[in-house]
């Protein structure tokens, strides 16, 4: 199952002209595989949103794994090739051209994301976790390594905690002309955080 999905995941289009300044690098479809199939085993791929979906691996990988998907980012560039993605694999997935931070939501979701991690700018993840906080239930988030203590903080104010940290050392592809290598490695940290109530409301 997991390899079907994996391999499905390794055709997606990535990013053509990546936009350094919105951080877009694309999740390895192997990562991308281990978690969306843990969130299946943990029951979580009912209602999912994707924030900051760019390509949509995230968002096509829970369609294809029965989930109703919402995938949402700012550039329309990206959206574009998501669209062309889900369309390839056949899968339906709705995807909103909008801020993370405009988003409103009338119920509680689960949000499955890859965000910018603030390679750029400092803390450029927290207005995703922040929305993520205040729209789901459940939250898988990767994450660069060593922002637990960031994560659990923010969690905990809002009444969440972390069930789940998966360490990983994924590689980055070379995306912006500054890299000098092919591949660069870097250590990320992937959570699972769970509302407090939600155990009891299930
Ligand atoms: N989730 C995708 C892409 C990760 S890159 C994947 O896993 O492959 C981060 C994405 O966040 C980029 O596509 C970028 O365009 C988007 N993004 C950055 N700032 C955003 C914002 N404020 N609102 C919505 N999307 C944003």
């Amino acid at each position: 199952m997991k390899r079907r999905l994996e391999i499905a995941l390794e055709s997606l289009e990535g990013f053509r002209n990546p936009k350094i300044k919105l951080e877009q690098y694309t999740t390895p479809a192997n990562l991308a595989g281990f978690i969306l199939t843990n969130a299946e085993l943990f029951g979580d791929l009912m209602t999912v949103f994707d924030l900051g979906c760019g390509t949509g691996i995230l968002a096509i990988g829970s369609a294809l794994l029965g989930a109703y998907s919402v995938g949402v980012d700012v550039d329309w560039e990206a959206l574009r090739i998501a669209r062309a993605n889900a369309e390839k694999l056949g899968v339906s997935v709705d995807f909103v051209a909008c801020d993370v931070r405009n988003l409103e939501l009338r119920r509680r979701v689960t949000v499955v994301m890859n965000p910018p991690f603030g390679i750029q700018r400092r803390h450029a993840d927290r207005p995703f976790l922040e929305k993520a906080l205040e729209i789901a239930d459940t939250i898988y988030s990767i994450h660069s390594a060593e922002s637990e203590v960031f994560v659990r903080k923010m969690a905990e104010e809002r009444g969440f905690r972390i069930t789940h940290v998966w360490r990983f050392i994924i590689p980055l592809k070379r995306t912006y002309s500054f890299h000098e290598k092919a591949f660069k490695y870097i250590p990320v940290e992937v959570y699972r955080i769970e509302r407090d109530d939600s155990i009891s409301r299930r």
